[in-house]
């Protein structure tokens, strides 16, 4: 089996293309046009496999794609390639809306031209799978309330807009053409080669560096967090078992608030390795309340009922295990955060 995977040098794809790799005799063509947010170094380990191709192309490029989709005639499409930081769709919305709109569209016809040529036995297993996120649902008010798969889409940010509408397309292409889609929509994931940009790499690499270490508002705020190897399982199971033009969420039901979380890195951090500084007794002296993000949503929590009952998915792991592995690598691994 061939897999087509965009965004494959980013945190979560790259995790998906070394599962692939590492695990199966599959192929993967990984298309990612190498913004900011990518690494290579995410893909060291099998990149020399004659079963790997990259393709360093922009997934809003007609003919390239077009291109890709009759070089490598793939099985499958993971679509992962995306603007995804929400403070930077805030001050800069419009490679948001190009990336995660126009590219997706473009994807969506070029998989169309592309599935109508298949073969019968093709055609039948041939899926396009979109990735997507918690965020389109917008928050919850409530501590009690999740997000199901019906929940009204509501999206605050630019960011979790322009997965909304990546959303909306996707099923449109699904009721119209009949081309065979799934969407996740997954929680808060975390990990290694996660970009520091983001919450657990940025307490980790300020903590490395001792310095201060930002909490938007109060810290109340509320997210689902789910260990990055989850969710690449969860897509794979939704691949393998789902019924074509299904949604699936999929989260690690660990809600925590940003402070409660930052707390916690500082306190297996202080464990593993304690301040050497007098003027620092514990990590968690760095903490640093700021500004609060425009339009910050309050609570984000998945039910995954839907994932576990109808496809037997589980998460395999727990956020305290998770946490741990995750703080040893960032570790192991300085240089990915910048740290000599
Ligand atoms: P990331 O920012 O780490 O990686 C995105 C990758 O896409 C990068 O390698 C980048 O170079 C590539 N890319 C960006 N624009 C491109 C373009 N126009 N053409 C080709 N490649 C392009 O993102 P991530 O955290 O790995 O997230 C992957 C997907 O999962 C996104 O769609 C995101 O919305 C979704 N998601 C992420 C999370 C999370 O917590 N990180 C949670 C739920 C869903």
């Amino acid at each position: 089996m061939k897999y087509l995977i965009t965004g494959g040098a980013g945190f979560i794809g790259s995790a998906m293309i070394r599962h692939i790799i590492k695990s199966s005799d599959n192929e993967v063509v990984n298309v990612d046009s190498l913004t900011y947010a990518s690494n290579l170094d995410s893909l060291h380990e099998i990149c020399k496999s004659p079963r790997y191709f990259f393709e360093n192309v922009d997934i809003s490029d007609r003919k390239e794609i077009k291109r890709i989709f009759s070089q490598y005639s793939p099985d499958f499409i993971i679509n992962f390639a995306a603007e995804s930081h929400v403070d930077n769709s805030i001050k800069s919305p419009f490679i948001f809306m190009q990336t995660n709109i126009i590219g997706t569209y473009n994807l969506l016809i070029n998989s169309f031209n592309y599935f109508n040529e298949l073969d019968d036995q093709k055609k039948k297993t041939f899926r396009f799978l979109h990735v997507s996120t918690d965020e389109v649902y917008g928050d919850l008010e409530d501590k009690d309330d999740l997000f199901t798969e019906n929940t009204k889409y509501n999206p605050s940010s630019p960011y979790s807009a322009s997965k909304a509408s990546s959303d909306h397309l996707v099923r449109a292409w699904r009721r119209t053409y009949k081309l065979p889609t799934l969407i996740t929509n997954c929680s808060n994931n975390y990990g290694p080669y996660q970009h520091s940009e983001k919450l657990i790499p940025t307490v980790i690499k300020n903590i490395l560096s001792l310095k201060k270490i930002p909490i938007y508002g109060d810290g109340k705020n509320i997210r689902d967090w789910l260990y990055v190897q989850d969710h690449i399982e969860a897509i794979l199971t939704v691949l393998d078992s789902s019924e074509i033009g299904e949604t699936y969420n999929i989260g690690g039901d660990n809600q925590i608030e940003n402070l409660e979380l930052v707390n916690k890195i500082c306190e297996i951090c202080d464990r593993k390795f304690p301040s050497k500084s007098s003027k620092l007794s514990k990590y968690s002296e760095l903490i640093d309340f700021v500004n609060d993000r425009a339009g910050h949503d309050y609570k984000y929590a998945i039910d995954a009922s839907k994932i576990k009952k109808d496809l037997g998915w589980e998460p395999s792991e727990s956020f305290n295990s998770g946490l741990e592995k995750t703080i040893d690598w960032y570790i192991e691994n300085k240089l990915f955060l910048g740290i000599e």
